[in-house]
């Protein structure tokens, strides 16, 4: 049986930037990466929109703003994206202040869903190169930590270092294997909010700056803004108790051919649950399936049109001629979104859309679409050893998946820290 001197379960980015810290370091170190899906997958391949500039991404708990800018240097040198530039963020800034809101300047590049699959492809392709091998389309389903043993449904792997990276789909497993190896973790924080979709036109601060990050009063923020050639897209969960259910998202793609001028982002507000402390993941589940179950299997869908006059929508009023343009996750359920989602995060997303439509008048035209459930639930927080991640000894949890990372930088960065903690470990014998 092959033994590697560390295996990353995980081929997103934190998975990705463990590997390159490592092989940067050792060239002649064993890694192997193994994912579950066919191919890299994760955050890189959805609209790739990478955030350069400390909180985006990166949670409080784990980073200050130094800490986040050294490993930024460090994220930058290896994927090295074109930073966009910005324009009249004066004007904007000014404006949200008036209105107790904030607009963070952010550093970012887009590289579209096209570009990053492109990039997927070079990392995969590099890495490869300096003898990382890859074991796509297999799923780890335990791990044996006495006999340092990783568990898949094909075999059983021997490493010496182990660093879960399982992402935001690999809640449950990630729980699992706490819950088995008696790690103690809380996931008492978890984001409910919509997708906002509308014509470009009607949101037209995006042609100044690409990802719009205001921060509004009682915790709401602008999440994931696509533009241009902008979709909205659902992704599926499983209960607890095996039921399906969906949570919308949004990616974008670089190709002027798929340009349909509409512009998509969410509005999330932070929920913290604190006594009794409850688990945010089941409280999102409880909302996910109460969604699921009101939109017949699908996510909701509501014009600002509709929602204002306390109507709910219906198919076939939902493209009349005021609602001109058609939404780009048709298989929704058109419906009354109030009737669903709770007040407290109801009033305060309507407070934060009529704040940003006085900010930036356009976004409460009655076309524009309200698509509910978007859930994050990055808050499975475990109790770390020391600051590389380390939950036991030899075993890293990095990664959305781990609560220390919020986006696609934060990730990598995660990876880093993960690998400083296993090359450490060499030194010290450990
Ligand atoms: C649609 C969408 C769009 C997004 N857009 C952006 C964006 O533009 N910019 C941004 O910064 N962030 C974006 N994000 C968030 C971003 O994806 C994450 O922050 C980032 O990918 C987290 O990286 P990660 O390595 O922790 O996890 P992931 O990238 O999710 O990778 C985890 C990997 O682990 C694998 N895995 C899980 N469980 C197992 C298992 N048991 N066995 C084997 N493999 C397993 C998964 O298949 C997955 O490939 C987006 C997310 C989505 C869903």
């Amino acid at each position: 049986m092959s033994k590697w001197d560390c295996i990353i379960v995980g081929s997103g980015p934190a998975g990705l930037g463990a590997a390159f810290e490592l092989t940067d370091i050792k060239p002649d170190f064993k890694i192997l990466i193994i994912d579950r899906e066919k191919f890299s997958t994760g955050g890189l391949r959805n609209d790739c929109k990478m955030n350069f500039t400390f909180p985006i991404g990166f949670p409080a708990e784990y980073w200050d703003s130094e800490t986040a800018d050294y490993y930024l240097d460090k994220v930058m040198k290896i994927l090295n994206p074109p930073v966009m530039n910005k324009y009249r963020l004066d004007i904007y800034q000014k404006r949200a202040e008036k209105l107790h809101a904030k607009l963070l300047t952010v550093s970012q590049a887009h590289l579209g869903t096209d570009g990053g699959l492109r990039l997927i492809k070079e990392l995969v392709a590099e890495l490869e190169k300096r003898s990382v091998e890859f074991s796509l389309g297999e799923e780890v389903t335990d791990i044996d930590y006495d006999r340092k043993m990783l568990v898949s449904r094909q075999r059983e792997m021997e490493y010496d270092n182990l660093i879960i990276a399982p992402g935001r789909k690999g809640f449950k497993f990630l729980q699992d294997v706490m819950n088995k190896l008696g790690i103690s973790y809380n996931d008492n924080i978890v984001d409910i909010g919509i997708r906002v979709e509308t014509r470009e036109d009607l949101y037209p601060i995006v042609k100044d700056y690409y990802d719009p990050k205001f921060y509004f009063p009682e915790k709401v923020r602008t999440f994931c803004t696509n533009s241009n050639a902008a979709y909205v897209v659902q992704e599926k969960y499983i209960s607890n108790d095996g039921i399906e259910y969906f949570s919308v998202n949004g990616h974008a793609w670089s190709d002027p051919a798929k340009a349909n001028k509409l512009v998509n982002f969410a509005l999330l507000k932070t929920i913290k649950l604190t006594q009794p402390v409850a688990s945010g993941q089941k409280f999102a589940e409880i909302l996910g399936l109460q969604a699921n179950l009101c939109g017949g299997g699908r996510p909701l869908m509501q014009r600002v049109g509709d929602f204002r006059m306390g109507k709910r929508s219906f198919k076939d009023t939902f493209n009349n001629d005021l609602y001109d343009f058609s939404p780009t996750l048709s298989g929704c359920t058109p419906g009354d979104i109030s009737l669903i989602m709770p007040y407290k995060i109801l009033k305060s997303i309507w407070m934060s859309m009529k704040l940003l439509d006085t900010i930036t008048p356009g976004i409460l035209h009655p076309s524009t679409i309200m698509y509910y459930p978007e859930i994050k639930m990055y808050a499975n927080k475990p109790e770390f050893l020391d600051r590389f991640f380390q939950a036991k000894k030899n075993l890293y949890l990095i990664g959305d998946g781990a609560g220390t990372s919020r986006g696609i930088t934060g990730a990598w960065a995660s990876g880093i820290r993960a690998a400083e903690g296993v090359l450490e470990s060499l030194k010290s014998g450990a």
